[in-house]
């Protein structure tokens, strides 16, 4: 190791999924969303000329927006590039106790990454073996509470009694319920926001809103709390937001009938393949999400994966504990998935 490099801050990156540079690939690896984004954001005119300009520092017209459709205060909104970079402003504003933060072991693998390259002490919570979170497992004690809901890569979905459940024993810490996949079937904790002044919902635009490429995500909370996060990114990056993510995310909040229409399509597709892989010896639990998490009783989950994209077929497989036997399978159109099904039903 040469000297300078004793002072690097060494980290183990996240992996995220293949994006394969190959054409007719049946892509269920990385929870997309198989239909366009909103029509209004093909045909929307931007003035190129304004790309001239910085943005618009606060993205006043995608803050406004979002304010609106959720009918809270625009104070209460904070904006990023996609909720990974909201998630992690998040993280860096209000995780710093000495206390663990506690998030579920099962869960989105980025937020140990997080922890790890900010310094954050945390602990990890085991889920139990029907893959479902204890509320009483987060109560106090803690630096703060993160966990997705519904949970990744497991899809499942707790109540709202349940996150209330936590706020109620975690009222000096922050608790952020990561919300990513909520539209295709979960419960919001957005009604909790008036009774609990330490709630940070966190949101995305990459899942139900077709628009994973522009990178839009957002948190919704307290305006004290929005303040803070917002004094984090002004002494960050001043300029997250672009002006075609401010531009084209405003408009695809505008359209909601597109919206519930494909967010509905997936749904039914989930539930039709999910009712067709069990009659194949698959099991996987209930799925709130865009996602089925699948496991088989006799074959094991690499082998699948690895057949899988010899046929130009990527799912998602986790080499971790507890999950190695099992495939996270992102739901593509109606037609992809009667690709991938009669793809499982040679195995
Ligand atoms: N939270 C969860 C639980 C996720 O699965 C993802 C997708 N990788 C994200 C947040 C981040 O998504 P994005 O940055 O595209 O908004």
């Amino acid at each position: 190791m040469t000297a300078w490099e004793s002072n690097v801050r060494k980290v183990v990156p996240y992996v995220p999924g293949e994006q394969p540079k190959e054409k007719n690939i049946i892509k269920l690896n990385t929870n997309e969303n198989p239909y366009p984004p909103a029509p209004g954001v093909f045909t929307k005119k931007m003035d190129m000329d304004n790309l001239r300009l910085y943005p618009d520092p606060a993205a006043t017209a995608l803050v406004d927006a979002i304010a609106q459709y959720h009918g809270v205060d625009k104070e209460q909104v904070f904006v990023g590039v996609g909720s990974d970079d909201v998630l992690a402003m998040a993280f860096m504003t209000f995780f710093n106790s000495d206390k663990p933060i506690l998030f579920p072991d099962i869960t989105y693998s980025f937020y140990d990454v997080w922890a790890d390259m900010l310094k954050i002490p945390y602990e990890r919570v085991a889920v139990d073996d029907k893959f479902r979170l204890k509320a009483s497992d987060y109560f106090g004690g803690n630096g703060g509470v993160i966990f997705p809901n519904p949970n990744a890569p497991t899809g499942i979905a707790e109540p709202l009694s349940f996150v209330s459940d936590i706020l109620e024993h975690n009222r000096d810490v922050v608790v952020i319920v990561d919300e990513a996949y909520v539209d295709f079937g979960g419960e919001t904790a957005l009604p909790l926001l008036d009774k609990y002044d330490n709630l940070l919902v966190v949101r995305t635009f990459s899942k139900s809103r077709s628009m994973a490429g522009l990178r839009i995500g957002y948190a919704i909370g307290n305006k004290t709390l929005i303040k803070y996060m917002n004094d984090v990114k002004y002494s960050y990056n001043s300029y997250t937001m672009n002006m075609p993510s401010i531009i084209l995310g405003a408009e695809s909040i505008a359209d909601e009938a597109y919206f519930r229409e494909t967010v509905d399509k997936v749904v039914e597709t989930r539930e039709w393949f999910k009712s067709e892989i069990e009659k194949i010896g698959f099991t996987c639990p209930p799925s709130s999400a865009n996602f089925l998490f699948i496991t088989h009783k006799t074959i094991p989950a690499r082998e699948i994966f690895e057949k899988a994209r010899a046929n130009k077929i990527i799912v998602r497989y986790f080499d971790k504990p507890r999950i190695d036997n099992y495939l996270r399978v992102t739901i593509g159109t109606r037609e992809d998935m009667e690709i991938f099904l009669k793809f499982l039903q040679t195995l």
